[in-house]
């Protein structure tokens, strides 16, 4: 889609009633739009800033069980997320992948090795024994790179991961609807709006970031699955819930994946009984999470000096060769939101929480509020909140596109055209294709959401001494029908930002 389509889709905004507008694409409200659209509702999907740029671009891309809950007994939660991750292995086989995952018991201190194991094959019998069962394992590849010593023998088991990113698969449910009546688009925020009890529906206020425009939307409900930010649009709108949402930062840092590294690999910390994972990503390995409270979403988003410094000391615990910052290809960072009482006053460990979700609908209008949500959870989740919608609203009963029958799963890119990127052996859609087809509008929507080169290719992908920067250039000429800015002042813009958000903080460790 050009500028022109685009422009002319947004000011058509105004004259449809939708039967839902959903703010937020994230993997909640993306997964949610999918289930609409495909039961003939018109729906207006709403983001901010780009698709899947929020909390679901920083996962681990886990699909699985929920594994470290059982430490607070909460076998409800992970008996659920197992169905899930079953049934998301089962029907979305194109984009989740099984994977063998390894657990490190450590031979002097940490968790005790027994309990481990019996943890192990608890969270096997509550997974319905449907995946393989934990396995000990003593000699494996990974020793080539890990302080042996240090540990006892290793444990096997099994979990699915997504592929080949959690922003991509977050794209893959918002595609294959697109028409008059089923819009969904990046870079326009919701930032008001009225209910008019007469008319039964919302007038909402929404701004369009790329033409820099104001427009007027009607919808006869909202759905707010706006992450970490539900609770400030759901206060800018008077609305009142029994629950909010407690921000949990979460960072990773990128190193170079060595290469006998394999299978994701689970370790100890010294932190709260906590765990973290070395996770094999293409040509390089994401180390973390680590967990922290945030008062703020913004701030949760930016990785700090003192994440590096944690992260790399709990690393380097465990690896032969001791990492410096220097050795950081790339840096993630998001904010989980966990779901407590409106009452909750936090005093412990963010991990104690349960990870479930809550879904809540205002008794006055016609509102409802997604809190929580993994994307292990995405499909139960959005049919609860499609469900709850069917009761109360009838579709407006969209015919589905003449080329497609009503599908139930996301589609898989249709074979785009391909290209390759400096240092890397994976070929990535176009930047012409990607904006053409995937709504991608940006320099940074390309780089790190539509592929993976941002995360993959040292300092976001212009390398460590700016050696890429032509390339990136060629890349930007794509989106300069998007903005005011030329392709070079477009790589000068986001070589700024990568100053300040990588440079900067790295140099400071
Ligand atoms: C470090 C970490 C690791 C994780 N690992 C896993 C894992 O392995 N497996 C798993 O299942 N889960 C994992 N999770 C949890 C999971 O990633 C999140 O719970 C999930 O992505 C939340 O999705 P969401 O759609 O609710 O929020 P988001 O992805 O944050 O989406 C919300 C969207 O709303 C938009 N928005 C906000 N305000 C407005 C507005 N006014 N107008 C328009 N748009 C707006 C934002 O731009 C954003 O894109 C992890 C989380 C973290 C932080």
């Amino acid at each position: 889609m050009n500028l022109q389509s685009r422009n002319q889709q947004v000011a058509a905004l105004g004259h449809t009633v939708y039967d839902v507008a959903i703010i937020g694409g994230g993997i909640n409200g993306a997964c949610l739009y999918h289930h609409l659209c495909a039961r003939g509702y018109s729906v207006l999907l709403l983001d901010k800033g780009d698709f899947g740029g929020g909390t679901s671009q920083a996962s681990a891309m886990m699909i699985w069980g929920g594994l470290l809950y059982l430490r607070n007994w909460d076998v409800r939660t992970v008996r659920r997320l197992c169905v899930s991750r079953d049934r998301m292995m089962r029907d979305l086989g194109e984009w989740v992948e099984p994977r063998r995952f390894r657990y490190l018991p450590l031979k002097s201190g940490g968790r005790s090795k027994t309990l481990v194991r019996g943890a192990l094959y608890l969270y096997w019998l509550l997974g319905g024994c449907s995946r393989s069962l934990p396995r000990r394992q003593n000699d494996f590849d990974e020793q080539a790179f890990l302080k042996r010593e240090q540990f006892a023998a290793s444990l096997t088991y099994e979990e699915a991961c997504v592929a080949p990113s959690d922003a991509r698969f977050v794209l893959s449910w918002l595609l294959a609807h697109r028409g008059p009546q089923q819009v969904a688009l990046n870079h326009c925020a919701l930032e008001g709006g009225v209910h008019d009890r007469g008319d039964r529906r919302w007038t909402l206020e929404v701004k369009d970031s790329l033409t820099h425009t104001e427009h007027r939307v009607h919808a006869r409900w909202v759905v707010n699955a706006a992450g970490v930010w539900t609770d400030a649009v759901n206060q800018r709108f008077g609305i009142e819930t029994p629950c909010k949402h407690l921000l949990s930062k979460g960072a990773w840092i990128g190193i170079k994946r060595h290469p006998n590294h394999h299978d994701p690999l689970l370790f100890d910390t010294t932190n709260n009984g906590d765990s973290m994972s070395l996770i094999p990503w293409g040509p390089i390995a994401l180390w973390g999470p680590t967990e922290t409270i945030v008062e703020a979403p913004e701030g949760g988003f930016a990785t700090q000096p003192d994440d590096i410094r944690f992260l790399l000391d709990e690393l380097n615990r465990h690896l032969r060769q001791p990492l410096t910052p220097a050795d950081v290809v790339s840096l993630r960072c998001g904010v989980r939101p966990l779901v407590v009482e409106r009452s909750f006053q936090h005093n412990g460990h963010s991990l104690d929480l349960s990870r479930r979700h809550r879904i809540c609908r205002d008794r006055d209008r016609p509102w409802i509020s997604v809190f929580g949500g993994k994307l292990t959870n995405c499909v139960g989740l959005a049919n609860e909140v499609a469900r709850l919608i069917s009761a109360v609203c009838a579709p407006t009963r969209v015919p589905p596109p003449r080329h497609e029958c009503r599908r139930r799963w996301p589609i898989a890119t249709e074979d785009p055209e391909r290209t390759m990127y400096p240092t890397l052996a994976e070929r990535f859609p176009s930047a012409r294709w990607c904006a053409e087809h995937e709504m991608c509008r940006r320099l940074e929507d390309y780089l790190r959401r539509r592929t993976n080169i941002a995360q993959w290719v040292p300092r976001g992908g212009l390398g460590a001494q700016g050696e890429h920067r032509a390339q990136l250039a060629e890349i930007a000429q794509a989106f300069s029908q998007y903005g005011d800015d030329s392709a070079r002042a477009q790589v000068a813009a986001y070589e700024e930002q990568i100053q300040a958000c990588f440079d900067d903080v790295l140099a400071a460790c």
